[in-house]
């Protein structure tokens, strides 16, 4: 299957059965965001256990890139504290070229290797609109973190 494709399942698979919608009985840190360009709404959630995130809420309405980018998100913090959450979000951000001149580590040609199913996302990089779709849970998730 060209890459592609696979991006486009692994998108399209996160937006028809999002992860990690139930809202938190408890929640240690929330935050909500706003993408008015497109009208994606996003609500993030997040319960510690010490430093660790141990439970996410991610819910929202709009476009598919931003909530299968949320759903991915909620999966891909799970289990992580604040400095690995930055270091995650960092690379998110360079993968979309959001943070120029930033280094990461990441392989030029394929900045999104190491992100797992993150990596569906890296096409939107060539629509600046669209990045703003993929960037709202991110955008909402350091918020609800205070950074
Ligand atoms: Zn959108």
């Amino acid at each position: 299957m060209a890459l592609e494709n696979l991006y486009r399942e692994v998108i399209l698979d996160h937006y028809r059965s999002p992860r990690n919608q139930a809202p938190l009985g408890v929640a240690d840190a929330s935050a909500d965001g706003v993408n008015p360009l497109c009208g994606d709404e996003i609500t993030v959630e997040l319960h510690f256990d010490g430093e660790v995130v141990d439970a996410v809420s991610v819910r929202g309405q709009g476009c598919s890139i931003s909530q299968s980018s949320a759903s991915m998100m909620s999966e891909a913090i799970k289990g992580k504290d604040r400095a690995e959450i930055e270091g995650l979000v960092s690379k998110f951000k360079a993968m979309l070229d959001i943070e120029h001149g930033h280094d990461t580590g990441l392989d030029p040609e394929r900045p999104g290797a190491v992100l797992g199913d993150l990596e569906a996302l890296s096409g939107v990089r060539q629509y600046p609109v669209r990045i703003k779709c993929a960037n709202l849970a991110w955008t909402t998730l350091m918020e609800a973190l205070g950074s």
